[in-house]
């Protein structure tokens, strides 16, 4: 921190954040960092001051990603607050995951094909001894790398890591401990609180050199150093160069599948950890409510149960918001049966859920509905406009949607 900084009030103070799994405590979070989303935010954003010093970052994550807060909200509020010029770092950061929401759900293979090097990787684990230890080692914050094992334990710990301490773990898992990436993305997706498979997926894969063909990310002592205040300097611990990772065959896109109207009958709500704010994507109010989870098929490995609880409770505080009356007990096993169960308790033929991009919520809808259809029930997936007006730009690079966001903040009504 400069004298220039203290002087313009950029001062970082000590700030802990709890991750309470509910839409107030979301907004709560989001009420004392959007007064800094502006210059704040720009200059002081990229320092891991630690987990008593989060003031300089939102650490919205964990609500964005569930949607007990949704991106739309978070914008709206920021320009509530700051002129488009002094909040666009802020803005681009929104829009920087859904740019990887709509690029995977166009690219869906990468998911499929990261869920199948998992499984190499982890076959692997079983006959490679000396890379076992490492991997353990790596996960248990006992590598010896200064900043790498502080890290590991503070994302066991609180679920979460600033974003500069992700793409260096990601860059010294990957080239200095050439540990396979999607063992550190399963790891990631097991402990992150906003563990996402689009924003995770492609997060790894950039650092790695396959987003951007050719073009990896280098952690380096001097870049740590400096915005870690000095915390951590892994001399000599790192990789002098990187190779970035290649692999064969593309990934060819399709078009964003299309979603569904809302029905005009009466319908059973059904809940996801991927959208816990249905008051503002629903038009009609819902005959009936339940919630579901697929949290634990993030991994084929146990998920931290910080993680399970988080989208749980998530997805219990809206059905909760949505029918005071409600069972809001939540699970995550036999689907089709509790739907069907559900639905025809209540005399409903038609289900509505929100859209579920790529990932396991979508896995377990798309396997449900020949058992519904069977049934007689409909399942319609709604998409949110935001979705809509933003995914077909998410094509390429980010560039060519970071140049439509006027545009899109527009079309919202958001400028
Ligand atoms: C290897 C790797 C893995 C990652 N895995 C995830 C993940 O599983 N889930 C996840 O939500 N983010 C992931 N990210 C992106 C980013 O690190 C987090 O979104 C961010 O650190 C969350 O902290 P924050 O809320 O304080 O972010 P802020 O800096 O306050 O940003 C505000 C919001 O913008 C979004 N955002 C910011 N930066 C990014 C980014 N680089 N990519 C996508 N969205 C962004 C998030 O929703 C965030 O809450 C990953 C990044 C890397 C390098």
């Amino acid at each position: 921190m400069t004298q220039t900084d203290a002087l313009l009030g950029l001062e970082t103070p000590s700030e802990t954040v709890t991750f309470a799994p509910t839409r107030a405590a979301g907004l709560a979070r989001l009420d004392q960092f959007i007064s800094r989303a502006g210059k704040h935010y720009t200059s002081q954003r990229n320092y891991d001051f630690g987990p008593e010093r989060r003031s300089n970052v939102s650490a919205l994550s964990p609500w964005i990603r569930h949607r007990l807060i949704t991106e739309e909200e978070v914008l709206k509020e920021t320009l509530a607050r700051h002129a488009p010029s002094t909040a666009e770092k802020f803005i681009q950061e929104v829009f920087w995951r859904t740019y990887f929401k709509g690029w995977l759900e166009q690219r869906p293979s990468v998911w499929t094909g990261y869920l199948e090097g998992l499984d190499k990787a982890l076959m692997s684990l079983q006959k490679d001894r000396a890379m076992a230890v490492d991997y353990e080692d790596a996960i248990e914050g006992r590598s010896g790398i200064d900043g790498f094992d502080q890290w590991a334990r503070e994302l066991v710990e609180t679920g979460y890591m600033h974003n500069h301490a992700r793409m260096w773990f990601a860059s010294i898992w990957v080239f200095t401990l050439k540990l396979p990436w999607e063992l550190g993305a399963d790891f990631f997706l097991r402990h992150l609180l906003d563990g996402d498979p689009a924003s995770n997926t492609l997060g790894w894969r950039w650092i790695a050199g396959l987003h951007t063909k050719g073009k990896a990310y280098q952690a380096r002592v001097s870049n740590i150093s400096k915005y870690t205040e000095g915390r951590f300097r892994p001399e000599y611990q790192l990789a002098n160069s990187v190779i970035p990772l290649s692999e064969t065959g593309e990934h060819a896109r399709r078009p964003i599948p299309a979603a569904d109207a809302e029905p005009d009958q009466d319908y059973l709500l059904l809940i996801t950890e991927e959208d816990c704010r249905p008051e503002t994507l629903f038009k009609s109010k819902p005959a009936s409510v339940m919630g579901l989870i697929a949290t634990q098929e993030r991994s084929p490995l146990d998920v931290s149960p910080l993680v399970e609880t988080f989208a749980q409770s998530a997805v219990q505080d809206a059905v909760k918001r949505m029918s005071a009356t409600e069972d809001t007990s939540i699970t995550s096993d036999n689907w089709a049966q509790k739907i069907i169960g559900k639905a025809e308790g209540e005399n409903l033929k038609n289900v509505v859920t929100a859209y579920a991009p790529v990932g396991p919520v979508a896995t377990q809808v798309a396997a449900v509905k020949p058992a519904l259809e069977d049934a007689g029930i409909t399942l319609h997936e709604v998409r949110r406009d935001y979705d809509d007006l933003a995914w077909p730009h998410a094509t390429k690079g980010f560039f060519a949607l970071k140049q439509k966001i006027p545009n899109v903040l527009e079309q919202l009504g958001l400028r």
